[in-house]
């Protein structure tokens, strides 16, 4: 098989450069390989409504089947790329078929990481990143499993404490770092979601380690912690980070490091290659300069954009400003800007009323804000990340003043 373009990953920066490809002009064949037998779907719901039952799995398809006919674009499905010929410009998937490629585009995503530990392969113990990984989920509910500990304190594994906490489940969270979304966000919002889980019944540990999972007849039954407890359990969710796909690309002599170096462009060193989302190591203005990989939608999708211009012959640089979100309960977080690296933050509102923003500043600059139930906040501090303004900080901390009000004041 033969195509001008092969967009390697089904996921949101795969679909989304097909897409954008189509919409900037481009005629020639385009295949998406996806290793997983479904079309092209959603991932945030997965851990969210997919989960907790609210969202059917034809509402999450990021568009529906007839359009990638439609638009010319062929799904090959069950595809697992295992190598990269650079040189004949070929990929080979795992069941021996093979595909030449005028231009690659590389979005494998990642992959969740997996526990180290004895018993982190007994039956029972889940990974949340495809759909397959949830229906394994929900089947084991129906059959009756209520007893769920939860590893790993990031988004993954606080939107499946809450999404599972709403079906009645009995939900035990630990966390290796003495605050939740340790990674990712100040101490003010871990703090905020830990009490939140908290009050909604989840046992929340921290500074919490893992020692082994123990098994009877091959299904997990109880995780026992370093500090001698033991938690019994029928059903573990590991969400403990993931790592970028990348390896068909390394041994193909990519530049690698924390995932495949891409320039402005979305190119990496080897010829009529792209990489694009999760996998992609970037130098990211966002983040002062620094080389990062960026685990978001956001980022997939703008990125699919940029590499869509630059094979279209009209090339401009990713300088998206990044954003997320998170849904937890009634609790709506979004987030914009990258809080890494931040000198000093302050928080604009009341968390006891369940709607306030930690603003983030790096030498005065406001570099990244997390509002929760706050969209004003999130909409109208937008352009203080994106023009790294130095507000006044009485001002910025008042939360009867409209950020809008302040971005205007700052811009005079
Ligand atoms: P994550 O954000 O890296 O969080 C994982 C957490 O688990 C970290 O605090 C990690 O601590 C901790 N951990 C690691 N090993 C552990 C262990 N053995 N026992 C207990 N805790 C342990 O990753 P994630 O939550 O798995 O999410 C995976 C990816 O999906 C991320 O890219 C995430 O951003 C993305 N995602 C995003 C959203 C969203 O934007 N709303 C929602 C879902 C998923 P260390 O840092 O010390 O390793």
């Amino acid at each position: 098989m033969q195509y001008d373009v092969v967009v390697v990953g089904a996921g949101h920066g795969g679909a989304q450069a097909a897409i954008a490809l189509r919409q900037n002009g481009f005629a020639g064949s385009i295949a998406i390989l996806g290793k997983d037998a479904e079309p092209p779907y959603e991932r945030p719901p997965l851990s969210k409504d997919y989960l907790s039952g609210e969202k059917a799995f034809e509402r999450i398809l990021i568009r529906k089947a007839s359009f990638w006919m439609e638009k010319e674009i062929d799904l090959v499905l069950n595809a697992e790329v295992i190598s990269v010929d650079a040189k004949s410009r070929c990929v080979k998937l795992s069941d021996g078929r093979s595909l030449t490629y005028g231009k690659l585009i590389w979005s494998a995503g990642a992959n969740p990481r997996r526990l180290s530990c004895e018993g982190g392969g007994l039956g029972g113990v889940h990974t949340i990143r495809d759909k397959a990984d949830i229906d394994a989920i929900l089947l084991q509910l129906e059959n009756g499993c209520r007893r769920i500990v939860v590893i790993g304190g990031g988004y993954i594994g606080l939107e499946a404490a809450a999404a599972l906490r709403k079906l009645g489940c009995d939900v035990a969270l630990l966390e290796m770092q003495d605050r939740l979304l340790a990674r990712v966000a100040g101490k003010e919002l871990s703090r905020f979601f830990e009490v939140e889980h908290r009050r909604q019944g989840v046992d929340v540990r921290l500074g919490t380690v893992v020692e082994r999972l123990v098994g009877e007849e091959g299904q997990v039954r109880a995780v026992s912690l370093a500090d001698g407890e033991t938690l019994d359990c029928d059903m573990v969710i590991v969400g403990i980070g993931v790592e970028p796909a990348i390896g068909p690309l390394v041994d193909a002599g990519a530049s690698c490091a924390n995932g495949v170096r891409v320039d402005a462009f979305c190119k990496t060193n080897l010829p009529h290659i792209y990489a694009i989302g999760d996998c992609a190591a970037h130098l990211n203005p966002f983040a002062d300069g620094a080389e990062i990989r960026l685990e978001s939608v956001q980022n997939a999708n703008d990125m699919a954009v940029t590499v869509a211009k630059a094979i279209t012959g009209n090339p401009q640089p990713y300088e998206a400003v990044p954003w997320f979100w998170s849904d937890q309960y009634d609790l709506k977080l979004q987030t914009v800007g990258l809080s890494q690296g931040y000198d000093s933050s302050l928080v604009r509102g009341d968390p006891q009323e369940r709607s306030f923003s930690v603003i983030y500043l790096r030498y005065g600059e406001v570099i990244a804000l997390d509002c929760v139930n706050a969209v004003k906040d999130y909409v109208q501090g937008r352009k203080l990340v994106e023009a790294a303004m130095r507000p006044d900080i009485a001002i910025l901390a008042d939360a009867s003043i409209p950020l809008k009000e302040l971005v205007a004041l700052t811009q005079a």
